[in-house]
């Protein structure tokens, strides 16, 4: 399912960015996974034609932060963004680019790919893993 913007998340991007669609604005956004889908976006910061500050106070675990590239640029993550997407994660936050038009989005991660690796079920079918993560060691030394 490919992800998307609600109308409502839409309109209040195109909204937030209509007087200068050349700089970048920040967003919070809610997030639906069961729809892979922005549902909210509530402006949070403006920047300039280069750049928007990420508020990291300003976004909770499971929210996702969009900001926008200038009208008409790629949205092609810069590496400003890659590094923004680490701390996101670490906040188990997600992170992406938006179109200011609304029409286009790139999310560099959504909050789900940001839940916990091991579940209650893995954590009580420990022994058995760890007889796993063994017997794959062991035959790590196999040859092919
Ligand atoms: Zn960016």
């Amino acid at each position: 399912m490919k992800p998307s913007l609600s109308l409502a998340a839409r309109d209040a991007i195109v909204a937030a960015c209509l007087s200068r669609p050349e700089w970048e604005c920040a967003f919070r956004c809610t997030w639906d996974t069961a729809h892979q889908m922005v549902i909210s976006a509530t402006l949070v910061a403006r920047g300039n034609a280069a750049a928007v500050p990420f508020l990291v106070t300003q976004y909770g675990r499971g929210d996702i932060a969009l900001h926008t590239h200038p009208l008409g640029a790629s949205l092609e993550p810069s590496p400003a963004d890659l590094e923004c997407a680490q701390t996101a994660a670490r906040m188990g936050v997600g992170f992406g680019v938006v179109a200011p038009t609304g029409d286009d989005m790139h999310l560099i991660l959504t909050p789900d790919a940001l839940a916990p690796r091991i579940t209650p079920a893995m954590r009580a079918d420990a022994p058995r893993l760890r007889h796993w993560r063994l017997w794959r060691f062991l035959l790590s030394y196999l040859p092919p």
